[in-house]
């Protein structure tokens, strides 16, 4: 039998971020184009001959990008939107970062999720103009390796369904030119390589996992019966991840050399088809054991156990043992974690220990004998001292979980009721003015904050500088005129990070990045222990605002699910019930702000529909579970307590049914982008709770005009009633400047007045 390990993909980003440190300086100006490439070669190689010394047989190229891949495709296609031909004089990187980020004159490409991860790519845009390869830097990449190092890599692509499935801006008949004059790119780009030397081209086809309508599952077959035509030489690796390969039966037949499943999220349904049909004996077969999505050791012996079922099942002779994904959702190494408790650290698996797992496992079912001796016992160590960890053995945490009873997922009286009282008690004229929560960071606070975190600064002298800033927010308010107050969250960074901290059960690590975009990386919190509730969090923030008022400062919290979602969680209890412990610590701040005499009480559920799964046959279980999270969180509150939540980066079209489950009392989304769009759903699907439909985007320095904004909200009269009608921007605020802040929202304010005039309503 012929075993083979390798990755899909390894970040490009670099232990240290070197990479966004080289493309930021370049971006600056700092850095000439010739050093660039330079640095970024080096940079590509060092990646290289590092997975090289792990001892991977099979290392990828094409997995680096300068910006994203879907646009390193785009632009190798020509396929470059006509706003960026002014640009034509301009250098290849120009236009090209133009199209990722912008210029002047020109705005960027769309920029959307990739699949359910939190990386976004850029969105190509098919605008009917002739498709032409201009630059094949795969086939560069691929010599360089050889060329340089000496090594035969193994090319990888996003392939054609992927890319078309995932480009804008064709219609069904133009789609069919656009397919027409994408495949011969593809097979050009394909050729070249076979003909510099590679042994072995990888597609990556993670929308073969979607669920496909039969007419797309012919395309497909038509699609890659013609590549196959047209590059008989070339042996193509059809790679899918993030689920199991959609219609097996026929899919699994397509002409191509090997096929790479996911035998981790999608491990029950290819195992059943391969039960089912077998697989075809000429093939490759590519099992994707090694979590490509996840921080976490494998148990090797189960990864072993997983692999020859699948071996059996299937009858395959040649195999690649590999990622279930790119590596690229995962930090580079844990090495350089030096502050993490020690018992954490050896039960956590990054890139470069995901690939020794991987060298691990290929070697034993090769061989049937492990390189290291003690390699298996010691993953199981390591995953059982975690276990056994106190952080996992909560008593307090289990007790309240084992208390929760379905009334503890609802409020006492339901919403039509709430709200007459919530009228009465809280007073607020109709067309409620508020914002999201965040006002701009400015250099200062960043800049204090920053001393305060190097020392420079006392805990006290923080904490009143802090206290000034929101201080002068409330005026800032009062002047402007808005009804619903926030303190303005200059105290957090992130939100998910501030209730980390301040939360049991989560640890901080010092060098743990990945790129959620271009060069923004984050740094997702790990929950590795059950999550308790310890001191209030933001109470004080909060009634220092409230005391200089006689306006409704609003609590400001981060939802369980969101919270769930941006971090990385443990992997030993399913995620409903980390969903629900942080739910419970939510509860007691909320009760805990109701103590301190807050009135209304926001809980920022961004990322909710984040959570989707792929396959829209599974979200109603995650969308039952997330959504009873948040009821647990926000329903013990006194029926006179005004619950609101608020959701942005997303479509909502699809998703008005969960957000009326949560039974928020005011939810406020973002809209502005996609107003009409929402206004034409919820024509079709009526929201009876209260809501604001954003009425500007904060995401541009635009100060929207009265006339601008008051035509939102006449449009938005049409499905929204009086009584439930709120008036916000679409998102918080902290990215914004101070001035154009204050003026947009002072324009936001003249309009609700405006509007209150013209519905003739209440002012109290
Ligand atoms: N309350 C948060 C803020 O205003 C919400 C941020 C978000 O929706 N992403 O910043
Ligand atoms: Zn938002």
């Amino acid at each position: 039998m012929e075993v083979i390990s390798t990755v899909i993909g390894y970040p490009y980003i670099g232990e240290n971020r070197q990479w966004k440190r080289t493309v930021e300086k370049f971006w600056k100006g700092n850095l000439s184009e010739e050093q660039f490439q330079k640095d970024l070669k080096e940079q590509r190689l060092k990646n290289i001959q590092r997975q090289h010394e792990l001892g991977i047989d099979y290392i990828t190229v094409g997995d680096f990008t300068l910006y994203d891949r879907m646009l390193d495709l785009a632009f190798m296609f020509g396929l470059v939107p006509e706003r960026y031909q002014s640009l034509v004089n301009e250098t290849e990187f120009t236009r090209y970062y133009a199209m990722a980020r912008g210029a002047k004159n020109v705005v960027a490409c769309e920029m959307t999720k990739w699949f359910n991860t939190n990386y976004h790519y850029i969105v190509p845009e098919y605008e009917g103009t002739r498709l032409k390869l201009t630059h094949n830097k795969i086939v560069d990449y691929f010599l360089e390796a050889k060329n340089e190092l000496n090594i035969i890599t193994k090319p990888t692509l996003i392939g054609p369904y992927t890319f078309i499935d995932l480009t804008k801006g064709y219609d069904q008949k133009s789609r069919a030119t656009f397919i027409f004059q994408l495949l011969p790119l593809y097979a050009d780009v394909i050729q070249q390589l076979v003909d510099a030397g590679a042994e072995w081209i990888q597609l990556e086809e993670p929308s073969l996992t979607k669920s496909l309508p039969e007419d797309e599952v012919r395309l497909v077959e038509e699609m890659y019966k013609q590549l196959s035509e047209s590059v008989p030489a070339a042996k193509i690796m059809l790679q899918t991840y993030f689920e199991a390969l959609t219609s097996y039966e026929r899919l699994s037949q397509l002409p191509v050399a090997g096929i790479g499943l996911d035998f981790v999220h999608g491990k029950k349904e290819n195992m059943d088809s391969i039960r089912k049909y077998g697989f075809p004996s000429e093939k490759f077969i590519g099992i994707g054991c090694i979590n490509g999505r996840d921080i976490w050791s494998a148990n090797l012996a189960e990864v072993v156990s997983d692999i020859q079922s699948v071996l059996s099942l299937s009858g395959a002779q040649s195999v690649w043992i590999e990622s279930s994904c790119s590596l690229q959702h995962v930090p580079v190494t844990t090495i350089s974690e030096k502050q993490l408790d020690p018992v954490l650290l050896n039960a956590l698996a990054f890139a470069d220990e995901k690939i020794k797992e991987i060298v691990h496992v290929s070697t034993y079912i090769s061989s049937q004998h492990w390189l290291e001796e003690k390699v298996v016992s010691k993953s199981m160590l390591a995953i059982e001292a975690l276990s056994t960890h106190s952080a996992r053995h909560n008593k307090n945490i289990h007790a309240s979980l084992q208390s929760i009873t379905e009334t503890d997922f609802s409020r006492a009286l339901p919403y039509e009721e709430r709200r007459t009282i919530q009228k009465q008690v809280l007073q607020l004229p109709d067309f409620p003015t508020t914002t999201i929560g965040s006002f701009p960071q400015s250099a200062e606070v960043k800049k204090t904050r920053a001393a305060w975190r190097k020392n420079q600064m006392t805990d006290n002298e923080y904490a009143a500088f802090i206290k000034k800033e929101t201080a002068r927010w409330v005026e800032i308010q009062e002047d402007i005129g808005l009804d619903v107050f926030v303190h303005g969250e200059f105290e957090r960074t992130d939100m998910v990070e501030f209730f980390g901290e301040k939360l049991s059960g989560f640890a901080f690590t010092t060098n743990a990045w990945v790129v959620s975009y271009g060069s923004r990386c984050v740094k997702p919190p790990i929950i590795y222990g059950d999550v308790e509730w310890t001191n209030p969090m933001t109470v004080k923030e909060v009634i220092d605002a409230q005391k200089l008022t006689n306006k409704y400062v609003k609590g400001m919290l981060t939802g369980p699910v969101t919270i769930l979602n941006w971090s990385f969680v443990r992997n030993d209890i399913p995620r409903e019930v980390v969903a629900n412990q942080i739910a419970i610590a939510l509860r007691q701040e909320i009760r805990a702000l109701e103590e301190a005499g807050i009135a209304i009480i926001q809980v920022d559920e961004p990322a909710l529909r984040e959570g989707l799964p792929l396959r829209q046959e599974n979200w109603s279980e995650y969308v039952n579970w997330a959504v009873k999270a948040f009821k647990l969180a926000t329903s013990s509150v006194k029926i006179e307590t005004q619950i609101h939540t608020h959701m942005c980066y997303c479509e909502f079209n699809d998703f008005i049914d969960p957000i009326r489950e949560l039974d928020a009392d005011v939810i406020s989304l973002e809209t502005s982008r996609s107003h009409g769009e929402l206004i034409s759903s919820l024509k079709k699907n009526a929201y009876e709770l209260g809501i604001g439909l954003g009425v500007y985007d904060i995401h541009s320095p635009r100060v929207p005009v009265v006339s601008e904004i008051m035509g939102i909200l006449e449009e938005s009269l049409q499905v929204i009633s009086i009584e439930q009608f709120w008036i916000n921007p679409d998102c918080g605020l902290k990215t914004r400047q101070e001035s154009e802040t204050v003026a947009a929202l002072k324009n936001m304010v003249k309009a609700a007045k405006q509007i209150r005039e013209v519905t003739g309503s209440i002012l109290h």
